[in-house]
């Protein structure tokens, strides 16, 4: 008992100084200098693998809120080729707390214009700006995206000519903005090195038109992604014997339930959308029957309609897949996936 009262005693009296300490300037000093050189030396870049194909979600849910989760955002990197797949809200920030140099991004390319997949377009310029790029980010998109892009340099114009001012040359203004290029037609190759192809096909999204999907090839490695779409056989067609499948996908129960609760209490607006959403994506149960057809390694589901927020949504987002298509992963931000050239091998990992 007596041994009790003194650890107890010890325990209060190390509480007490260490309150003390901490409100000591010097100690302060110290712990966030401490803290500012963790945030500098953090880098993820060496999680990607030299020679593979890889991607990490930089934004795992669609417009629907869920803490935690950016909007629609996927970082490509085959070989040393960066690219950006949509960028929505959230997205740029996560890149950069993630400590991603993506300053050398060979092309941000967009699936279709909805805010959910371009909302953080002008921030992946001033990143990349701020990073040292020497000229204007290029930009890939169906038509209509050099009009939504000229909108959003004109918006930034200011920003930009006062930063530039500000901080001089490591702004210079002649590399602030964008090079867009449009592409068209059902199916197009809008990116081709050595080892690198990348095809956008069209897609079903009405009244979203035009709407892509891509296709991207590393060596002996490949990936679909889908974009925004219902369930089509295009997207079998393109997935066939890929090693991995990454579609959006709507949660039938989830969002019916959401409709249901919804419209009972009286949110009519937001009772009209869940209901109007269903027409327009391809529902959870459909994408395990597309992977299955095409006979895909790995089936990941990102644009999360809704994202699941605890175990019991989960349960409901993949009810009824298991039974069609057992290796399936549900995407959260931070989840990288690679697959390294001259192997089956499909590595999950998460980015912190
Ligand atoms: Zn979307
Ligand atoms: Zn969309």
């Amino acid at each position: 008992m007596k041994i009790i009262k003194y650890v107890f005693i010890t325990l209060i009296v190390i509480a007490l100084l260490g309150f003390l300490l901490i409100q000591n300037h010097a100690v302060q000093d110290r712990l966030f200098k401490n803290v500012v050189n963790e945030i500098l030396s953090s880098t993820s870049n060496e999680i990607f693998l030299d020679d593979a194909l890889s991607v990490a979600v930089c934004g795992s849910r669609a417009p629907l809120p869920s803490p935690n989760r950016a909007e629609t955002c996927l970082l490509v990197q085959a070989g040393t080729s960066k690219f950006i797949i949509d960028s929505g809200e959230g997205s740029a920030a996560n890149l950069q707390s993630w400590g991603i140099d993506f300053t050398d991004l060979e092309a941000l390319i967009i699936s279709h214009l909805h805010s959910d997949h371009i909302s953080d377009v002008p921030e992946i310029q001033f990143q990349t700006w701020l990073g040292g790029r020497k000229e204007h980010l290029p930009v890939l998109g169906p038509v209509g995206t050099a009009s939504t892009i000229e909108g959003f340099r004109l918006a930034y114009e200011l920003d930009a000519s006062y930063r530039s001012e500000h901080h001089g040359n490591i702004l210079p203004l002649e590399a602030y903005g964008y090079d867009v290029v449009e592409f068209d037609g059902d199916s197009t190759i809008i990116f081709e090195n050595k080892d690198t192809k990348i095809t956008a096909f069209r897609v079903d999204h009405h009244p979203v038109d035009p709407s892509y999907a891509f296709k991207v090839e590393y060596k002996d490695r490949s990936m679909v992604i889908s974009g925004d779409t219902v369930a089509l056989d295009v997207m079998v067609e393109y997935s066939k014997g890929v090693d991995v499948l990454l579609h959006e996908a709507l949660a039938k129960p989830l969002i019916q339930s959401m409709e249901k609760v919804t419209d009972e209490s009286g949110n009519k607006v937001l009772s009209k959308v869940l209901f109007d959403i269903q027409d327009y994506h391809a529902t959870t149960v459909e994408v395990a029957e597309i992977a299955k057809k095409a006979d895909v390694n790995l089936l990941v589901y990102y644009h999360l309609i809704p994202a699941p927020r605890n175990y019991v949504s989960e349960q409901m987002y993949v009810r009824g897949v298991g039974e069609i298509f057992s290796n399936y992963y549900v995407s959260d931000d931070g989840t990288l996936v690679s697959m390294p050239a001259g192997s089956d091998d499909i590595l999950i990992d998460t980015i912190n």
